[in-house]
């Protein structure tokens, strides 16, 4: 462990910590406007929170709430104490910022440092971040913990396929921090330079930034013949380095050291016992420069209540299943990409890509999935195509009420991902 103390703490002695750290944030908090109001409003006196039960008192924060409070009304600390922002990627609206002292830069690179050696990474490892670099999290997140775990780092960022190709090779790099939907697309680029995924040094990669099911990373462990780790965080409660799989791979170990977390049914917003599934909550009670209180992460997991067999005693999640926001309706059903990810990336003929297109055709709806195929598959009859497309469908009956059109594609038809991907595209709304 990078530190037993704080990884293997009694769970009595965390929630003192927790606690106490809970009360220094409010006390900054309340000095800020946004927080300020948001306490005078909701009649909450800070000094009367003095166990951690009380934090259900609070309000929960939403993304608006951000917005709201743009630029700085969530600034805790003097502006001179700020040495870096982050803004998420604001494709819903205006972008949402968040700020780090120098403490808070610190500190992040160190839970990012622990969340690496759970997964048994050390300073011998070379590291290659294909992250975005910039106002993301993603890039600068990971960079950091890597170097303060002595990792030699390469910070090759996103894209430029063929030079990522030629790091791996020249440098030796043996783990890799990229989004699933990218880790799929360069593996074909890779096998298009007549190499071998399988025979580049790398052994490890962490995943994350998107929402993708457990067939993926099986898919990806054996395109590429590693170990897949998943990775979780956002940039409101730093970046990545929230919550992190151990060698065990069964759920990410969330650091309560730094987050207390609820998982919340959407819909009632009542807190759930441990176990349930619903919306992750999570309070940010060691970021001096910018507290933030139950935020409402719109991501939907569970806590796996069980101990880890690792010893950590931090609490599991289980996989995302995905956001609120992404899940549609189609024919009266809630559907979330990632089961029908789920579905197509066990079929074996299914390649790496896919994307879903929803639309309304005389008032009904209407779903059609583009699929991209191993180009083996076009070589044969077209028989052949036509049985695997009937499969599909069948596959996915199960899941959506309405009829699916399956369009089966060339490999790299597809618009490719080099971030977060784009899985859906709801024409219904224009
Ligand atoms: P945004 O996408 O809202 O601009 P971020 O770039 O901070 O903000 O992205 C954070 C979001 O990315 C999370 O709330 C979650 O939905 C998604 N995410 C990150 N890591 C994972 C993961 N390992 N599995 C599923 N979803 C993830
Ligand atoms: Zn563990």
């Amino acid at each position: 462990m990078w530190n037993k103390d704080i990884e293997a703490i009694d769970r009595k002695d965390l929630e003192a910590l927790q606690l106490k750290r809970l009360k220094r944030a409010l006390e900054l908090a309340s000095g800020t406007s946004f927080y300020g109001k948001v306490f005078r409003d909701n009649k909450v006196d800070v000094s009367k929170i003095t166990t951690l039960e009380h934090l259900k008192d609070l309000p929960f924060t939403v993304k608006n709430d951000l917005r709201l409070s743009y630029p700085d009304g969530m600034m805790a600390v003097p502006k001179s104490e700020v040495v870096r922002m982050h803004a998420s990627s604001g494709t819903t609206g205006k972008s949402t910022v968040i700020f780090y002292s120098q403490k808070d830069i610190s500190e992040w690179a160190d839970l990012v440092a622990r969340s690496m050696v759970a997964t048994g990474t050390s300073k011998n490892d070379i590291f290659q971040n294909m992250m975005g670099y910039g106002l993301f999290t993603g890039g600068l997140g990971l960079h950091y913990g890597a170097e303060r775990l002595g990792c030699m780092v390469i910070p090759s960022s996103t894209g430029n396929t063929l030079r990522q190709i030629q790091l791996m090779e020249d440098f030796f790099t043996t783990v890799i921090h990229i989004t699933p939907s990218y880790a799929l697309h360069l593996a074909e680029e890779i096998h298009k330079q007549g190499i071998d995924p399988r025979d580049l040094p790398v052994k490890k990669a962490y995943l994350g930034a998107e929402p993708y099911s457990e067939a993926t990373r099986d898919k990806i462990e054996e395109q590429w013949g590693i170990d897949a780790y998943n990775s979780y965080g956002m940039s409101e409660m730093n970046g990545p380095g929230v919550a992190f799989e151990c060698t065990e791979k069964a759920g990410m170990h969330l650091w309560e050291d730094f987050y207390i977390i609820e998982v919340i049914n959407p819909e009632t917003q009542e807190v759930l016992p441990d176990g349930e599934a619903g919306e992750l909550v999570l309070t940010h009670i060691n970021r001096e420069a910018m507290p933030i209180f139950r935020y409402r992460t719109r991501d939907l997991t569970r806590i796996i209540p069980e101990p880890c067999a690792c010893g950590r005693i931090h609490k599991r999640i289980e996989r995302i299943k995905g956001r609120t926001d992404d899940m549609f309706i189609i024919g009266g059903v809630n559907v979330f990409p990632s089961q029908i990810e789920s579905v197509l990336m066990k079929v074996p003929e299914v390649g790496n890509n896919y994307q879903i297109v929803l639309d309304r055709e005389e008032n009904l709806d209407k779903i059609i999935i583009k699929v991209e195929l191993y180009s083996k598959m076009f070589q044969g009859d077209l028989k052949e195509l036509e049985k695997l497309r009937k499969k599909i469908v069948e596959e996915l009956r199960a899941l959506i009420v309405v009829n699916p059109r399956i369009e089966l594609h060339e490999p790299g038809s597809l618009p490719a991902s080099l971030g977060k991907a784009v899985r859906v595209i709801d024409n219904r709304k224009l």
